[in-house]
């Protein structure tokens, strides 16, 4: 036996999928810092009077948000997760990477995020200017008045202005009409590349989570296909896949908790909350994952607490048993 192995702690058991399944887990959502409309302590709080037990806020492309909702979460005795989405380009398609536990103080992190923000503005003013050739004029500067972080400008903030503006009934109407691909708003960016993105959250010391599989228009099979994408991402350092979303229905839940199963990916569960009206599916509100699948959280810290609180809280059995011998 090597010293190092001598000195090593023996490992402890792992927690049962079932009890981490039963935990109420969210592990996607926004904030002001992107285009959420709630100030990370508000989402925290949101999601606490829920009932979330572990909780990860992933704004696009931004972690400005973390420190306060951490701050907030821990005076609520809340497990909080430092997360991040990322934008990235795949098959001329936007894909997005959900990093789970990262280091919020990483500074390759910090900077490679500043890198694929950086767009944001020129993207901005072309769509305004795309807007403005089809009769909507002054769309930058009514979208600006929705942005809270100025280095952060989305889609997102136009369609609340375009509601605003009458141009149609809600934000899911103007996105139809305006903003996706092919629709006059829409102008294609370039993010980050798939490798780049993994790496940027696996180098934070995160893991790396494919967002929303069930939203992405790709090809049905080939090289630029939604199979092809599952592929490359495990084979770029992807560990984790969103198997519970609120862009998925209940078909999509099927199809990618097979595909969790299939590619060897972890499952994931968020609700990709932006905010209370907008949002179909608000914080700690989404359905369970099967015990059948290994989810992402399983063998985290924050995962051992809880269950281990839960047990305290409640003796089992096995606990009564020998309280009882004794
Ligand atoms: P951006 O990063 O500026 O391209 O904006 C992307 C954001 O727009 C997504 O994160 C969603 O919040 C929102 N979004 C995208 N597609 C839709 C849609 N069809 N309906 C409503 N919101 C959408
Ligand atoms: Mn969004
Ligand atoms: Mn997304
Ligand atoms: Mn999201």
């Amino acid at each position: 036996m090597s010293q190092a192995s001598a000195h090593r702690q023996p490992a402890a058991t792992p927690i049962a999928a079932t009890e981490a399944v039963a935990l109420n887990v969210d592990l996607h959502c926004h904030s002001l810092w992107s285009d959420g409309t709630l100030a990370p302590a508000t989402v925290v709080e949101r999601a606490w009077e829920r009932g979330v037990q572990l909780l990860a806020l992933t704004d696009h492309d931004e972690i400005g948000g973390l420190a306060e909702a951490a701050g907030r979460a821990r005076e609520l005795g809340l497990a909080f997760i430092p997360g991040v989405e990322i934008s990235v380009t795949w098959a001329r398609e936007t894909i997005h990477v959900v990093g789970l536990r990262v280091d919020p103080l990483d500074e390759k992190l910090s900077a490679g995020l500043a890198r694929i923000r950086a767009g944001r503005d020129a993207r901005a003013r072309q769509m305004s200017d795309q807007l403005a050739a089809v009769g909507i004029p002054d769309a930058l500067e009514g979208a600006s008045r929705y942005v809270r972080n100025p280095g952060l400008i989305s889609r997102s903030h136009f369609a609340r202005y375009l509601v605003e503006a009458g141009f149609g009934a809600n934000v899911q109407q103007v996105f139809d009409r305006y903003l996706l691909r092919g629709r006059p708003g829409y102008v294609a960016q370039h993010w980050a590349d798939l490798d780049e993105a993994i790496d940027l959250i696996v180098s934070a010391g995160g893991v790396a989570v494919l967002a929303h599989p069930g939203r992405y228009r790709l090809d049905d099979k080939g090289e630029t296909s939604l199979w092809a994408l599952v592929e490359a991402f495990r084979d770029a350092g992807g560990r984790g896949i969103e198997v519970i979303s609120s862009s998925h229905r209940p078909a999509d839940r099927a199809k990618f908790a097979r595909w969790s199963s299939e590619f060897g990916l972890a499952a994931s569960l968020g609700s990709d909350f932006h905010d209370p009206k907008e949002s179909r599916v608000d914080l700690g509100t989404s359905p369970r994952l099967s015990a059948s699948l290994e989810p992402v959280w399983r063998d985290w810290p924050e995962t051992r607490a809880l269950v281990e609180a839960a047990h305290l809280a409640s003796p089992g059995p096995a606990d009564l048993a020998g309280q009882e011998e004794g």
